[in-house]
């Protein structure tokens, strides 16, 4: 492969990775992006983690969804991808969701898909989690990505601020210590159970999500504290 490249004979793919908080359209998007590049007959693969269905789909929000294969903590993508190959299939281009749970290794592995085959590869993720800490496999994107492109959408904090960082809500208390991975939804349609929220940045570091009580800091108070 590097000999064919040193000549020339792969073309370059691209590695292309699209961050964000939570409810930014990730999902939405992948599977757009997904719909746009099968044009002309170019044959995709697409890849989620732990998606919110349970299942190895990508789901959105608004409604659609598609098969994926799912990323699991064995799953190779160089292995993968070479023995589609090899077995006479064609793959031009990856879509990759939930990207932020994918393992360094993982996305070390794109990128020599991207590199010694010529494949593109687009991948999705949230860029930190709850404790604005980013997550491993979006660190490793960022780190390698050619291109790296902000989602369109950009959530709303309940104070009508742009929303910029994912908030854990457990029984209406944000919380900002706990595992990195936690299934919760973002719907908040069961309070008494974890969910996320998308705040920002003021609300996150005073630990107020929508509805919060008591006497916490203001956002006023966090300003003239700067
Ligand atoms: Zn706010």
């Amino acid at each position: 492969m590097l000999n064919e490249l040193a000549t020339g004979g792969t073309p370059p793919g691209e590695l292309v990775f699209f961050g964000g908080p939570m409810d930014s359209g990730k999902s939405t998007l992948a599977l757009q992006m997904d719909y746009t590049q099968s044009a002309h007959d170019r044959k995709g693969r697409l890849f989620t983690s732990q998606d919110r269905s349970g299942r190895p789909h990508i789901t959105s929000r608004i409604g659609l969804e598609k098969d994926a294969i799912e990323v699991d903590a064995d799953f190779d993508f160089w292995t993968y991808v070479s023995a589609q190959r090899l077995a006479g299939k064609r793959v031009d281009f990856l879509i990759c969701d939930e990207a932020q749970f994918y393992s360094v290794e993982q996305v070390d592995q794109l990128a020599r898909v991207v590199d010694e085959m010529g494949i593109d590869v687009f991948c999705f993720g949230i860029m930190c989690d709850f404790r604005t800490q980013m997550f491993p496999g979006s660190k490793r994107l960022v780190e390698l990505a050619d291109r790296i492109e902000n989602l369109p959408v950009r959530p709303l904090c309940w104070c009508g601020r742009i929303g910029t960082h994912n908030a854990r809500v457990i029984n209406g208390v944000m919380v900002i210590e706990g595992d990195q991975v936690l299934v919760g939804d973002t719907s908040n349609s069961a309070p008494d159970e974890v969910h996320y929220e998308v705040l920002c940045r003021i609300h996150h570091r005073a630990r107020q999500p929508k509805g919060h009580s008591g006497a916490t800091l203001s956002a006023h108070t966090l300003f003239e504290e700067e």
